[in-house]
């Protein structure tokens, strides 16, 4: 299981599909990614299987070359490894999507909430009920950011989770806990990644991200919060790495 996300000037598909690969030692059964053109169209793919068979069906129907993006390997915890349940999790009519490592443990809880409200689910995860919520938040505030951090402070459990929204090209927000997630800094673009094989190929300059904490990275811009919003003290490293 791993994830990676991209914000910058190069169209973000195959440095998504490389940053995978790297992550790939760590064991999967699905793959998936999503990725927001510049004119604002959110498209995404996603199957189960090894990442060559998303790489084949990428090769055969190419996505846009949006240069925001958003990359997932699944290791299933909650419903079996098949397409509609590997990741993105989509909601908002399409126009977010959510990327889960983890297990959303209080997830039933807020499926019952949801559905009552009159939302419909299209996989059996426990990932797709924080996607949305998400959509429900983005409804009410219109903002990427602080809808995603109503969310994750109703989420128990363990999760590195990222998301986009259609509506905010060029941002990729990011939460973790008791799950690891990382910032990879770039010139004009940024990275985030479950662990710096996601992006080390890109950067060697990272940022710690610690315990309850959310990111939004821009092409320009890195913002770290703790879950209320306040700003936090960010470590920065550099990696080391022999390859
Ligand atoms: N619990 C989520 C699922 O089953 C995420 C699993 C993972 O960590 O990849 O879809």
């Amino acid at each position: 299981c791993g994830i990676i996300g991209y914000v910058g000037p190069r169209p973000s598909q195959d440095i998504l599909i490389s940053g995978l690969a790297r992550l790939e030692y760590r064991g999967y059964d699905s793959a998936g990614i999503a990725v927001i053109d510049g004119d604002g169209s959110l498209g995404t793919r996603k199957r189960a299987g090894k990442l060559q068979v998303l790489r084949d069906d990428l090769a055969a129907h190419p996505l846009s070359d949006g240069t925001t993006g958003i990359g997932h390997t699944r290791w299933a915890t909650h419903g079996g490894p098949t397409d509609a349940n590997a990741h993105p999790h989509l909601a908002d009519d399409d126009r977010l999507a959510v990327i889960h490592n983890g297990i959303i443990e209080n997830f039933a809880e807020l499926k019952s909430e949801l559905v009552a409200e009159g939302h419909t689910f299209r996989s059996e995860t426990d990932t797709e009920v924080a996607a949305v919520l998400l959509g429900r938040e983005f409804a009410a505030s219109g903002d990427l950011v602080e809808a995603f951090r109503a969310t994750v402070s109703r989420l128990e459990g363990a999760f590195t989770l990222l998301a986009l929204h259609r509506d905010q090209p060029g941002l990729v927000v990011g939460a973790r806990r008791n799950s690891p997630l990382v910032i990879g800094l770039g010139d004009g673009e940024n990275f985030l990644g479950s662990d710096v094989a996601a992006f080390v190929e890109h950067t060697r300059h990272a940022l710690a991200i610690g315990q309850d904490e959310i990111v939004a990275i821009t092409p320009q811009e890195v913002t770290v919060t703790d879950f209320s919003g306040d700003a936090v003290d960010v470590e920065p490293f550099e990696v080391v790495w022999d390859a």
